[in-house]
């Protein structure tokens, strides 16, 4: 029988903008309560009172997902506040492009740590109360860039991929505690992350898009939730794009 996420407790990272916002309110809609963490605490605020406006259950927390000491604490709290945590979705993400002949030390090592540090560092945290109750859900928000790599992202394209590296392991470490660990990799979606780009660049990726569109952050989050649900029991260690058929 199809069970959804009602009752679930579930932890967004990234969750104050874009597409962990949409995540979370999704999930809050479907039932699920909600860890909203965020580098911008006050970010992560609006996202929770949103969804507890709307009869949900949501608690807001500012945190560094990079910070490997402060995320270990932090989860524990919220394992204690929310009553468990069953569903992982590691959405922070930064970027900071450049030629790799110009690429600073400093971006390059910055970008590693908040996309794939940050990723590791809450699945350590969060994988325990998963392997308690035997049960549990690791979704990782790549890019398809960590699969096709893209000029001027070198950072970002192998912290995407170390991501694809990291679902695939943790998957199987954890297959035997029912803990499934899948991988989405968005292609070009209208966020805060690409309203910088021209236009311009922006023609010239949706004319390689087969949808001619850019995606929605809903059209990731319906995936999420998709791989949150009992229909995605039978699926772990694989990378869904959410692309608009620009990698096939
Ligand atoms: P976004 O609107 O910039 O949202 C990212 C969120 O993560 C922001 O709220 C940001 O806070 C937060 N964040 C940044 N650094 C953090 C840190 N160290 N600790 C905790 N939170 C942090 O971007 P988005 O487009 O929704 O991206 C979400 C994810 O999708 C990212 O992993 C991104 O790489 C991935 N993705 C996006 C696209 C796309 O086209 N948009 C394509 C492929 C993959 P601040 O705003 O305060 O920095």
């Amino acid at each position: 029988m199809f069970e959804g996420i009602s009752g679930k407790k579930a932890v967004v990272t990234g969750g104050g903008s874009g597409i962990g916002k949409e995540i979370c309110l999704r999930f809050g809609a479907a039932g699920a309560g909600l860890a909203v963490c965020d580098v911008d605490g006050d970010a992560a605020k609006v996202v929770a009172a949103e969804i507890k406006e709307q009869g949900g259950n949501a608690r807001a927390y500012g945190i560094d997902v990079s910070d490997y000491a402060a995320v270990q604490a932090v989860c524990t709290g919220i394992a204690e506040e929310l009553g468990g945590i069953d569903i992982l979705v590691n959405n922070a993400g930064i970027t900071r492009d450049g030629l790799l002949l110009r690429m600073k030390e400093e971006d390059f090592d910055q970008v590693i740590a908040v996309n794939l540090k940050g990723a590791f560092n809450f699945i350590k945290a969060c994988c325990r109360p998963m392997i308690k109750t035997r049960w549990g859900r690791v979704i990782n928000i790549t890019s398809v860039v960590g699969q096709m790599g893209n000029a001027g992202q070198a950072n970002y394209a192998s912290a995407k991929a170390g991501m694809i590296g990291l679902t695939k392991s943790a998957a199987k470490e954890l297959a035997s505690r029912n803990i499934t660990v899948n991988a989405v990799a968005p292609g070009f979606i209208a966020t805060p992350m690409t309203e910088e780009l021209d236009q311009a660049t922006r023609d010239v990726y949706i004319a390689a898009i087969p949808l001619r569109r850019t995606g929605t952050p809903a059209d990731v989050a319906g995936v999420c939730l998709f791989l949150a649900s009992s229909a995605a029991d039978y699926i772990t260690g694989q990378v869904i794009r959410v692309d608009g058929g620009m990698v096939m």
